[in-house]
């Protein structure tokens, strides 16, 4: 399977993919995270090494590790208590299993998840509100009103 093969009609990578090799919105090149294992693995860089797209301007906040911290809960609690109530492991076997299963899957997910929010954000030209944008709505509702 090669990035190549998830590219749609713009050059742009599906959305998913994009999220899971990192590619930064604007140019495509893998740079939303750093190396997983000289940084913060799952926080952005400051900017697309490459067309130097501001990454600090996008503000995904804590959706994802909120939504995130469910359904790895639920995923991790099912797949240990299968396993305990198939095979009745030692204790150690649970740790040695599932302490690295879920520092791996919460980092790959953040990863997906945060990478998933920013190029969302980009391509929908999110933002926070400002106050011209109020002055705006404000004149709209005043003209129905009329
Ligand atoms: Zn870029």
């Amino acid at each position: 399977m090669s990035v190549e093969t998830h590219r749609d009609k713009k050059g742009q990578l599906a959305l998913l993919p994009a999220a899971f090799f990192g590619a930064c919105p604007q140019c495509g090149v893998h740079s939303i995270f750093g190396e997983i294992l000289h940084s913060n693995p799952a926080s952005f860089m400051p900017k697309c090494k490459n067309c130097d797209l501001d990454y600090s301007s996008f503000n995904v906040g804590d959706g994802p590790a909120a939504f995130l911290t469910f359904i790895m809960g639920a995923l991790i609690v099912t797949l240990a208590l299968t396993v305990e109530l198939s095979f009745y492991p030692p204790f150690w076997v649970h740790i040695i299993l599932w302490v690295p299963f879920t520092i791996i899957m919460t980092i790959m997910s953040l990863r997906i998840a945060k990478g998933a929010l920013l190029i969302l954000e980009y391509r929908n030209q999110a933002k926070e509100a400002v106050s011209d944008d109020v002055k705006v709505m404000d004149g709209s509702k005043e003209g129905n009103d009329a």
